[in-house]
């Protein structure tokens, strides 16, 4: 997977439309096109890395500003209070289908089970 064939990529380089609902000089935020909750934002790097393990072993720092941008997002949805869901689905079990590391946060209602 290079960044020219990849999704997130693509969203990042404005090729393709997304709800944006926040971003900083490295980190992007935008509304996930099948929400599976009230509030479902994708939080991901703009720099192309396929998942966690590889961005934590690629850029640790960069791993972090997507953490404070997942916080910085759920304060901005109005999150804090109810309480949030952050999740990083990694490979075929957690049934991740795009390879740019991405927070799922997920929020606004009762979330239900933590496996779902
Ligand atoms: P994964 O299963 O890889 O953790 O999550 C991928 C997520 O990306 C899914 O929740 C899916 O709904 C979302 N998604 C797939 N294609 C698009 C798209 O073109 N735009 C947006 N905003 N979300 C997408
Ligand atoms: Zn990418």
């Amino acid at each position: 997977m290079t960044t020219t064939d990849c999704l997130f990529c693509k969203i990042v380089a404005g090729d393709i439309p997304a709800a944006k609902v926040y971003e900083t000089d490295t980190t992007l935020a935008f509304r996930d096109i099948g929400p599976k909750a009230a509030v479902h934002v994708l939080v991901i790097p703009k720099a192309h890395h396929a998942d966690l393990p590889a961005l934590g072993k690629a850029d640790p720092a960069l791993a972090g500003e997507v953490l404070a941008a997942a916080g910085a997002v759920a304060e901005a949805e109005g999150l804090l209070d109810g309480g949030f869901r952050v999740i990083f689905n990694t490979g075929p079990y957690a049934g991740q289908e795009v390879f740019h590391v991405h927070a799922h946060v997920l929020g606004g209602e009762p979330l239900g089970p933590m496996i779902a």
